[in-house]
Order: C-alpha cells, then sequence, then structure tokens
C-alpha cells in the first residue's frame, strides 16, 4: 500500500474531548472518528488492525472446536421475555419496533439467540459438545460511553457459546476458552493476566476476566511476584495474619478525646495501626445495619460483605441514627456492648489480635487489651478484608503485587440458567431429559484494540505490537521528490511485499519531519529510511519503533534483514 493512497488524515493538536491515551492517538492517527456519542468509524488503519485481531481471535476459536455463526443483530423480544432479561435490562437495552410495533432489541449480548436457535434440533448427548460463535457488532446504551473504543455503544464483540451434557463437559469447555483466550492474547504481544473474577449476578460456576496490564483500565488488580496469581481486588481472598501470642489482660476503658478516626486514636495512645482494631458502618439496601471489624491498617472489602448475607444486594455507608438505634457511637463503635440482634462481621485476622485497641460504643472512650477471641461474642467471623500491595499471596505466599488492568475479555460458566427458562433439553445416555450446560465466552474485539494502546504508547505515539500492527513496516524515502531515493524506496517495498511483509511505502511528497512523525505517531514497529546515504553510499536506514535502535544494510540486504528484525520483535 502506498501512503499517497491511504486515507489517514493526522492530527497534530491532541482533540480536547479525549481523556486517555489509545482514544486520543487513534484520533490523532487517523484511525477513528467520533459519528456520536459512544458511535465511531474506524478507518482504514484502525480496520486492518482490527481485521488481525479478528483473524487471531477466529483462529483460535477454530482450533479450539468452535464453529462460526452470523445471527440476527436484530433479536425479537419475545426470546428476551421469556428468560425475563426484557425487562431486566433495562436502560442499557436499545430498542426497536417495526413497522406492526412489533418489538425488537439490538443485541447487546446472544444467550437467547444462541440457546433458543438449537433447543429444537440438539435433542440427543450425541450431538454435544457444541460450541457456536460469531464475532459481530454488540449494542449497549451505557450510562457514560467514554475513553473511545473503550466503553463504547456499538462495539465488535466475539461471543462463543458452548453446550455440554453435563457440569464436567462444560469445565473441559471452559478450560479450552481459557487456554484459546490465553494464547490470543500472547499472540497478540500484549502483558495479561487471567484474572479470577466475581460472576455476580450470574452466580455459581467460575469465571476469569482477562485483562490487559495498564494504567488506565478500569479493574484493580491484585498479581503474585512469584506465581501465576492473579485476582480483581474484590475477589482476592486472603490469608489470615496471626499476631505473636501474649498474654491476654484484663479489658480496660481509656480516654480518647476526639479521637473519631482510627489514625487519631492511634496517636492519642501512641499504638501502632496493627495493634488497633477500626469499625465500618454499612446499611444494606433493606436498611439493616451490618458492622464490619478489620485490623486498624486494613480496609474493608464490601463485596465480601455483601456475599456473607444473602438478602443483600448492595451496602452503602450507615447513617448515624442506625449506628445510635443499635446502641453504637458513631467513631467509637465496638462489637462490644452492642444490642442483641446486631449484624457484626469480623475479619479473621481481628480474631488472631491480642491485647489489642477498639471502640467503647461511648463518646471519646476506647478499650485496651481487647482480646477478641475472649471478647467477642455473637460475631460473624470471615475474611473481608481489602487485599493491598504486599499482602501475601494467597497461593504461595510471595507479596503481591497491585496494578490496573482493562477487562479485554471474559469466560463464564452459566450452568443451566438459560437452558431452563428457555427449555433448551437433550436426551442422555439413558433417555432421561436434561437441560444443557452451557458456558459464554466474549472478548471485545474494538477494546482490545484500544487496550493494546493503552500498553504500548510513548509521548510520540502508538508502538504497535507486530502480530496487530495495521502494517509491519514502513518504508520512507527521505525526499520523494528525488528520483533515486524514490527509486530504492519502492524496490525495497515491493522485494518486502514479494516476501509476504506487510509494508506501507510513504512515498508523500511531504517534508522528511512531517513524515517520520507520522510513522512515530502511527507507530509501525519498523521504519526504513531511504536518504541520500542511499543513493551515495548504498546505506538504508532501519529503526525499530519501540526501542529506537537503529542499524544499515546495504539495499541488497535490507529485506533479508528487515525480516529478522522483526521476527525478533
Ligand atoms: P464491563 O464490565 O466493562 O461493562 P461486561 O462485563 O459488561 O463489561 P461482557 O458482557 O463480559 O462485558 O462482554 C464481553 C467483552 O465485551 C468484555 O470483556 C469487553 O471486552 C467488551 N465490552 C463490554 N462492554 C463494552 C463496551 N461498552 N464497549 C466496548 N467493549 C465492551
Ligand atoms: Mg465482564
Amino acid at each position: 500500500m502506498r501512503a499517497t493512497r491511504l486515507y489517514a488524515p493526522t492530527l497534530r493538536e491532541t482533540p480536547a474531548e479525549a481523556e486517555v491515551k489509545s482514544h486520543q492517538l487513534m484520533l490523532r492517527a487517523g484511525m477513528i472518528r467520533k459519528a456520536a456519542g459512544g458511535l465511531y468509524t474506524y478507518m482504514p488503519l484502525a480496520w486492518r488492525t482490527l481485521k488481525k485481531i479478528m483473524n487471531i481471535v477466529r483462529e483460535e476459536m477454530d482450533a479450539a472446536g468452535g464453529q462460526e455463526i452470523a445471527m440476527p443483530i436484530v433479536q425479537p423480544s419475545e426470546i428476551w421475555k421469556e428468560t425475563g432479561r426484557w425487562s431486566v435490562y433495562g436502560e442499557e437495552m436499545f430498542r426497536v419496533a417495526d413497522r406492526h410495533g412489533r418489538e425488537f432489541c439490538l443485541g447487546p449480548t446472544h444467550e437467547e439467540m444462541v440457546t433458543t436457535l438449537i433447543r429444537d434440533e440438539v435433542r440427543s448427548y450425541k450431538q454435544l459438545p457444541l460450541m457456536l460463535y460469531q464475532i459481530q457488532n454488540k449494542y449497549r446504551d451505557e450510562i457514560r460511553p467514554r475513553f473511545g473504543l473503550m466503553r463504547g455503544r456499538e462495539f465488535i464483540m466475539k461471543d462463543l457459546y458452548s453446550f455440554d451434557k453435563d457440569e464436567a463437559g462444560m469445565n473441559e469447555s471452559y478450560k479450552l476458552m481459557y487456554d484459546a483466550y490465553t494464547r490470543i492474547f500472547s499472540r497478540m504481544g500484549l502483558d495479561f493476566r487471567p484474572v479470577e473474577a466475581d460472576n455476580g449476578a450470574i452466580g455459581g460456576g467460575h469465571s476469569h476476566e482477562f485483562t490487559v496490564l495498564a494504567e488506565a483500565g478500569e479493574s484493580n488488580i491484585a498479581y503474585c511476584t512469584s506465581c501465576d496469581y492473579a485476582a480483581s481486588d474484590e475477589k482476592a481472598e486472603l490469608k489470615v495474619i496471626k499476631a505473636p501470642e501474649e498474654d491476654m489482660k484484663s479489658l480496660e476503658k481509656v480516654p480518647t478525646p476526639g479521637a473519631h478516626t482510627i489514625a487519631l486514636v492511634a496517636q492519642c495512645l501512641n499504638l501502632p495501626l496493627e495493634k488497633t482494631i477500626k469499625a465500618v458502618a454499612f446499611q444494606s439496601d433493606r436498611d439493616d445495619l451490618i458492622l464490619a471489624f478489620v485490623r486498624g491498617d486494613h480496609d474493608v472489602n464490601d463485596v465480601k460483605v455483601v456475599n456473607l448475607f444473602e438478602d443483600a444486594i448492595e451496602l452503602h455507608m450507615a447513617s448515624d441514627e442506625a449506628i445510635i438505634a443499635a446502641g453504637g457511637v458513631p467513631g467509637f463503635m465496638s462489637p462490644i456492648g452492642l444490642k442483641e440482634g446486631t449484624r457484626v462481621v469480623v475479619d479473621a485476622t481481628v480474631m488472631e489480635m491480642f491485647n489489642a485497641c477498639a471502640g467503647a460504643n461511648e463518646k471519646d472512650v476506647h478499650y485496651i487489651n481487647v482480646n477478641p477471641k475472649r471478647d467477642f461474642k455473637d460475631v460473624t467471623v470471615a475474611d473481608i478484608r481489602m487485599i493491598k500491595e504486599g499482602d501475601a499471596c494467597p497461593h504461595c505466599g510471595a507479596p503481591v503485587k497491585m496494578t490496573r488492568g482493562i477487562e479485554a475479555g471474559q469466560v463464564f460458566t452459566l450452568g443451566t440458567k438459560y437452558s431452563q427458562s428457555l427449555h433448551a433439553t437433550f436426551l442422555d445416555e439413558n433417555g432421561k431429559e436434561k437441560p444443557l450446560v452451557m458456558g459464554c465466552y466474549g472478548i471485545g474485539v474494538s477494546r482490545t484494540m484500544a487496550a493494546a494502546i493503552e500498553q504500548n504508547n510513548d509521548e510520540n505515539g502508538i508502538i504497535w505490537p507486530k502480530a496487530i500492527a495495521p502494517f509491519e513496516v514502513v518504508v520512507v524515502p527521505v525526499n520523494a521528490k528525488n528520483e533515486d531515493q524514490l527509486r530504492i524506496a519502492e524496490e525495497i517495498y515491493d522485494e518486502l511485499k514479494n516476501k509476504g511483509v506487510d509494508v506501507l511505502l510513504d512515498d508523500r511528497k511531504e517534508r522528511a519531519g512531517v513524515k517520520f512523525k507520522d510513522a512515530d505517531l502511527i507507530g509501525y514497529p519498523l521504519r526504513i529510511t531511504v536518504g541520500p546515504k542511499a543513493v551515495d553510499e548504498d546505506t538504508v536506514e532501519l529503526k525499530i519503533r519501540r526501542n529506537g535502535e537503529v542499524c544499515t544494510a546495504a539495499k541488497a540486504d535490507v529485506a533479508a534483514k528487515a525480516i529478522e528484525m522483526l521476527e525478533e520483535l
């Protein structure tokens, strides 16, 4: 391809509306243009990268036994009513009516569609396992479409659905997909972690999010520095920390005037935070009070607290009135001396403390010599702590690090949730009718392109991993008006093309500075520069975008050298 024929209008200035790097750089590199909030046109460079991502995804889905299909984007409301999701999905669903007033939606996902597709024709265990997938636009009317392609209202997703005869089969399909996803993100050259995820509303089973590590990510993840453990902070389990054993002294009240935060208490009594117990008061969506206690230097993980109570869906901070009604004093709360029946959750690590300090349910007063095992009555003990950097890995004990990541894909086991509500059954070996056991597996193709940029950029622009670069190599004649330079550049370009390299010739009659800036901004992995030295001394320059490394070669050797360098990238 020649740059004179490429539609990629680059911008020198960073557009004000773009907050994150990937959005800014895709606009500046002439890759995308906005049509409306969360709706973008993919221009030629972006589409080339997206096609490479889709090809990798497709190859791995096929290799794992997936069969590609294409279901309609427009879906009838009836099937969504059968599962009850027509109402549950709420405002995120784009809804349309046809000329007869019949209701449809633009598919945000396809569980209903694919399950109703197969329910009448998959009748026997002999037809299982079955894995069907597609790569197409999805539609979600997100409350806050933002960050360019990261959270769009129309985006490209690969969605695969697995159908098995039993849970063991489902777990095998899950493993196949987990491994395929690992290969996909590795082949794309991305630094990623499969992260144990909370599978929230879907319940039961397993789920992993494939997270591309990048500062702009919306997920907080903890990963081990020694083994391959990684989990979202909400989900990360923590080991109990045992304090060194001490003789239990007797409980004592001490004045702590004005010390209504744990930091002030520690200061007032000259204690390390690890010797203190801090309280967090929540109210559930039904307004029940839940008091949570963790060590002073720890934080409460409210997702873990919610999961302890079947009747709670969401927690918010408790009102002072609710705390007082339970016999507590805001700022001085204690598990000791609350009204009977108050729900108290104590972190398992707190139970292992000796002679600690906690509130006394009295204004300006704290207890010292609190020994939870002796003093706390009627409390629920559980792991309710939020992981933080330096905590011990729950698998191997090495310290964990915290990082931010972008969820690029997710694998889920669904069990029989959809097959039951949609009556998708089969006959097993004994002729017994059973619901199909399902899994679903998504990759945000367009979000992955954005995530790749978030992870791979510098002050000059994008640094594409080779496998998903719009072009692998750009050949730049420094002065395209010079016939000798242009001829040499064209010959190198032709040779590379013939050898199967994905190459662009920047034959534009622009200043060299402009072409170099564009090459850095668009981020081709390798740049080959043909200047006066190529004409006078038979010396052509090759430059690696990622590290700026430069080497030279005679024209006859350039193609071989370029291919060798690409192989090492
Ligand atoms: P999120 O939690 O970010 O909203 P999700 O859990 O709703 O995502 P899934 O239903 O699991 O997403 O969809 C599969 C994949 O589709 C996600 O892993 C993500 O990469 C991508 N995706 C989801 N929503 C969007 C969006 N609004 N824009 C771009 N990609 C998206
Ligand atoms: Mg998800």
